[in-house]
């Protein structure tokens, strides 16, 4: 057989949380990726990737530490190989002694996937029940619980925005040509910019790629975000260019909100931003005028100073000119998961984790103050750890402060695909399956009209002595006497039956919330067995397919599942059916505003209101004169990917990650492309290879995400959380500052490669 008559296998790539549907082509080893194209057939992606997806085979069989066996750490400090049901005893053993001794409130678990895996975590509810443990949190908690919050407070849900249909597309530190977001986003960009009825406005310090296609590019100094969007808020109501009769339909809390955007200095605000007035005034003009507005603010704004603050104001540019429940406005996605949903409880309201008091929002902990949670001889500290398909040693802010954490901890057990540099502090590690080796999925679908879900099918057989997440996690409730045979035998006696008879036997046991947080083992070891082609792993998506039924019943119903309980059932089978993904909901525009828990949405969010009036008062932001530079740590490239990607030479391009530098502040210092620096953070120093770049604004400088990874003794380029501090993160909700970091550079002369300090 050749190659090109060989097996399509489909797929998914993993490496943003588009999770763009592949078909993957295997080498004559039968392991090699030889061919990856886009899948025509996937229902959100149609075939389209970005340059990354064709390099996932670095992922699968690059150079990554990958893991073959168990480990635990021994009395000489070097790991061990054990098997799994040692580990597994003494890992559940090791955990009922913290349990019993300190509460099971001091085991927290991190992590539960990344940008494409999100299968395996589905199942740690139950494990953390078993155990008694309570705190969680992910990467999430670093990213986006600012603007969940603040969804939660205005709307109850969380949104995105059609950037297909919209009119003005405005993407508020966003770079969706790199960052991605939402699906086909480089077409979709290149079709706004061709089309003369429609308009992108990018609000960004860095002209990016998606600057370059915009007709507005808002070039905002760093830092002062708040002063621009609000200055863009108060033109809309100073210039009387709000969508009255729409906000008096369906908006409360105008006049309040109205009043302090009145008093706004526009002038000021812009001059503070650095952006000339004069267009600062047409973009908002040409959002008041256009038939629909798509917004999407993200990392740039959302790890930088008042990232919260500017997540409320950004709502209110888009309420006040009507852009929610209609085609190219935002929407509320339905989905298989309730990721991002926070209950919206005011400031100082609400969970708080147990040592520093932070606000828990969406069910996170803050990750900037996990290692204060563990660094204390408070009684509540955490003192054992779960840490799944995450890297909290490399990828939370004040890295050699969160390595201190994790080594202080009683037990760390570290489940991943690779020697990460987490794991290396673990006491247990249990490897597991790559993404391609078994079933996996995301929650990451929030597309509308139509939505979608993509249960991958392993594209090849996983290496002896690996166990997947789920039976990791139904091995440790089992060990900690949480659920057994007893638990199993009717549920399978009735899943042999049929499926209506296992929900028969099934749903009476939810009425225990107990049982509801281990139901996800329980329907791997019941339902699981009973699945076509060794499904066990999707187990847990039948309860999601049928939570989705009742909850979108209009949506599944225009999908073509009919009516709940049988819809869930159709839907159930077709996921596991659906290779290539499948549509889960057809919604119509309406939909938005049925999911609302509320009739009416909220512009005045009181204490952040207030926080916006004061601006006035606040002086404008001025550099340190002992770190004149603001760093973004942590920005996306062509040939960046989270920390999963570990082999360095996937990178066709910028393999040291080099350090981008406006031209003028290269001719200052005397450094060219590619001369060496030392760049210097109250947080540490590091020596980087600099980009000179006319890209970037004078006194801005950025480094790469996912660089600096460990991968057999060897490091690439500079891990950014080398150079940031845990305090440095959001008053509101604890989201760190990484785009915002006081820095200076110092030129070290030509040098051709980056070299460790
Ligand atoms: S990295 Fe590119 S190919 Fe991969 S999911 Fe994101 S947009 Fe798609």
């Amino acid at each position: 057989m050749t190659l090109d008559e060989a097996q399509w296998h489909p797929s998914a790539c993993i490496l943003c949380e588009c999770n763009c549907g592949v078909e993957i082509q295997l080498g004559e080893d039968g392991r090699s990726f030889a061919k990856i194209r886009g899948d025509k057939q996937h229902p959100a992606s149609k075939g389209y990737t970005c340059n990354k997806a064709l390099r996932l085979n670095q992922y699968q069989n690059g150079e990554t530490g990958r893991l073959t066996t168990p480990l635990r750490r021994g009395a000489d400090g070097t790991f061990e190989p054990v098997d799994w049901d040692t580990a597994i005893h003494e890992i559940a053993t090791s955990l009922q002694q913290i349990r019993d001794t300190h509460s099971g409130e001091s085991i927290f678990y991190y992590g539960g996937g990344g940008q494409g895996n999100h299968l395996g975590g589905a199942y740690s509810p139950a494990t953390m029940h078993a155990f008694g443990a309570r705190y969680r949190s992910s990467a999430l908690a670093q990213e986006k619980t600012g603007e969940f919050w603040v969804s939660a407070r205005m709307l109850g849900m969380i949104t995105r925005a059609d950037f297909e249909h919209c009119e003005v597309a405005v993407f508020i530190g966003k770079n969706p040509y790199q960052s991605h977001g939402f699906p086909r986003a480089r077409s979709v960009l290149k079709e706004i910019a061709k089309d003369p009825q429609r308009s992108m406005i990018v609000v960004d310090p860095v002209r990016t790629q998606t600057a370059e296609l915009a007709e507005y590019h808002l070039q905002v100094r760093p830092g002062t975000d708040l002063w621009l969007v609000t200055a863009m808020a108060a033109i809309l109501v100073q210039e009387d260019l709000v969508d009255h009769p729409w906000i008096e339909e369906h908006l409360n809390g105008y006049q309040p909100v109205a009043e302090v955007l009145r008093a706004v200095p526009v002038t000021e605000y812009c001059a503070i931003a650095d952006v000339p007035e004069p267009l600062v005034r047409q973009a908002v003009e040409r959002i008041a005028k256009a038939a629909s507005v798509a917004v999407f603010e993200d990392l740039g704004v959302q790890m930088n100073r008042d990232s919260t603050l500017v997540s409320y104001v950004e709502k209110l540019v888009w309420l006040l000119t009507g852009n929610f429940g209609k085609p190219g406005a935002a929407y509320v996605p339905s989905g298989l998961s309730a990721i991002g949903r926070d209950r919206g409880y005011p400031f100082g309201e609400g969970p708080r984790s147990p040592v520093v008091g932070a606000p828990i929002i969406s069910g996170l902990v803050p990750c900037n103050v996990v290692a204060d949670e563990i660094l204390t001889d408070h009684p509540a500290r955490y003192r054992a750890m779960i840490v799944e398909s995450a890297n909290p040693a490399h990828s939370l802010a004040q890295s050699t402060r969160m390595r201190e954490a994790l080594r202080s901890l009683d037990l760390l057990v570290v489940i991943d695909v690779a020697m990460t540099e987490t794991a290396l502090l673990a006491d247990y590690v249990l490897p597991v399956p790559t993404q391609f080796e078994k079933y996996e999925a995301t929650f990451f679908t929030f597309d509308f009209p139509q939505n979608i879900f993509h249960l991958r099918h392993p594209v090849l057989e996983a290496p002896a002595g690996l166990l997947t997440e789920p039976e990791i996690h139904a091995r440790l409730v089992e060990a900690a006497g949480a659920l057994g045979e007893a638990d199993y035998a009717p549920l399978r006696e009735a899943a042999a039956v049929s499926r209506e008879a296992f929900a028969q036997a099934f749903l009476p046991l939810m009425a225990d919330p107990g049982m509801r947080r281990l139901a996800p083992v329980l329907l791997y070891r019941t339902l699981g067995p009973t699945l076509p082609d060794d499904a066990s792993s999707a187990a847990v998506l039948w309860a999601a397919a049928h939570q989705a039924a009742m909850a979108n019943p209009d949506g599944m119903r225009n999908a073509g599942y009919g009516q709940a309980p049988a819809a869930g059932e159709l839907l159930f089978d077709a996921i596991l059916a659906g290779e290539h993904g499948i549509v889960t909901t057809v919604d119509d525009y309406d939909a938005s505003w049925q999911r609302l828990p509320r009739e009416r949405i909220l512009l005045e969010v009181p204490e952040l209101l207030r926080q916006v009036a004061a601006l006035r008062d606040r002086p404008a932001p001025q550099p340190d004169p002992q770190f004149p530079f603001v760093l973004s740590a942590g920005e996306r490239r062509a040939f960046t990917a989270n920390t999963i990607m570990r082999d360095p030479s996937w990178r066709l391009r910028d393999a040291e990650g080099r350090l981008r530098i406006s031209t003028a502040d290269a001719e200052s210092l005397g450094v060219s492309s590619g001369d060496l620096v030392r760049l210097t953070t109250r947080a540490g120093n590091a020596h980087v290879a600099v980009d000179v770049t006319d890209t970037m604004r004078v006194g801005h400088v950025s480094l790469p995400n996912g660089l600096g990874l460990t991968v057999d003794g060897q490091s690439t380029g500079v891990a950014p959380n080398e150079l940031t501090l845990t305090e440095d993160r959001d008053e509101w909700v604890g989201t760190p500052w990484h785009k915002h970091v006081p820095a200076r550079v110092e030129s070290l002369g030509p040098t051709p490669a980056w070299l460790p300090d």
